[in-house]
């Protein structure tokens, strides 16, 4: 591995203070690195100063910024999981959070989910937990917790009305066209996903049509043009909705279509994109402008 890979998704400073040349990419995550930065330092005081850990946490407790990567598919499997999980680990690395990955609906209980800052639905399929883990994580986002859905996170449970507002406006997956180029645009720059993104940029991926149209349920970050590439049978027409978040029920809610092809999980846009929505659903990036 050479230095720019080690290095890709890190925000920090050189020696003297001043942002590397790459700052273009990462400079607008400096405030989010400081207030992690600042948090951790806060509770570690906390902690050497007696706090007593309780038994059972809450999301807002835990003193380690902490998420969970859930990709337990039931449909079907999408090869890029494998990339992005290790990417998620290696921008955990490099700016200040752990990550658990695992595919066990049996860690959707009460007790494990309050590890967490935020549970990343990583490109699932199909019905992936039962009724009483269905429940336990309803609580957690009440709790203060939050979802970031990737991808396919649409294609997964139908059954489950809960889950189709908290994804967004029952935007669940309808059809998708071919993989082609599209021409993306960023309505909403003051979003840490967004605001190091270009207004308007190309990128190839599968291009999701939803069942229903987000719009005016959710804070819409991104839209794909329809007339920049064939939307196939399921068109939304515009605006077509392609990245999103919201407040829900307690807790907060980032979603984005991109994600299904593999090399995505090393484009710069994408990965910044990606890991602003963490960070914002972490609660890590409230302040950063
Ligand atoms: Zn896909």
């Amino acid at each position: 591995m050479d230095t720019s890979a080690n290095s890709r998704y890190k925000a920090s400073a050189t020696a003297d203070g001043s942002w590397p040349s790459l700052g273009h990419y990462f400079a607008p995550l400096m405030n989010e690195r400081v207030a992690v930065g600042v948090f951790l330092a806060f509770l570690a005081s906390s902690m050497f100063a007696g706090c007593v850990k309780t038994k059972e946490s809450s999301p807002n407790s835990e003193e380690t910024m902490r998420i969970f990567v859930f990709s337990r598919t039931q449909g079907f499997r999408h090869e890029s999981i494998e990339r992005g999980v290790a990417v998620i680990e290696q921008m955990g690395a490099e700016n200040g959070f752990q990550t658990e990955h695992g595919e066990d609906q049996g860690l959707f209980t009460r007790e494990r989910l309050g590890r967490y800052k935020a549970v990343v639905w990583l490109n699932t399929t199909g019905n992936v937990l039962d009724a009483d883990q269905q429940t336990a994580f309803e609580d957690y986002i009440r709790r203060g917790g939050a979802y970031v859905g990737v991808h396919s996170a649409a294609d997964t449970e139908y059954d489950w009305p809960w889950y189709g507002q908290l994804l967004g406006g029952n935007a669940w997956f309808n059809k998708h066209p071919p993989i082609q180029a599209a021409t993306l645009q960023v309505v909403d720059q003051s979003h840490p996903s967004t605001r190091q993104l270009p207004i308007s940029f190309s990128i190839t991926d599968e291009w999701y049509n939803f069942k229903n149209n987000p719009q005016g349920s959710v804070n819409v970050l991104i839209t794909i043009d329809e007339a920049s590439y064939d939307p196939g049978a399921g068109a939304m027409g515009n605006p077509h909705p392609i990245a999103w978040y919201h407040e829900f029920d307690g807790g907060r809610a980032w979603y984005t279509g991109l994600g299904h092809r593999e090399v995505l999980y090393d484009d710069t846009d994408f990965g910044m994109h990606l890991l602003g929505g963490l960070l914002w659903a972490m609660g890590a990036a409230e302040n950063a402008q």
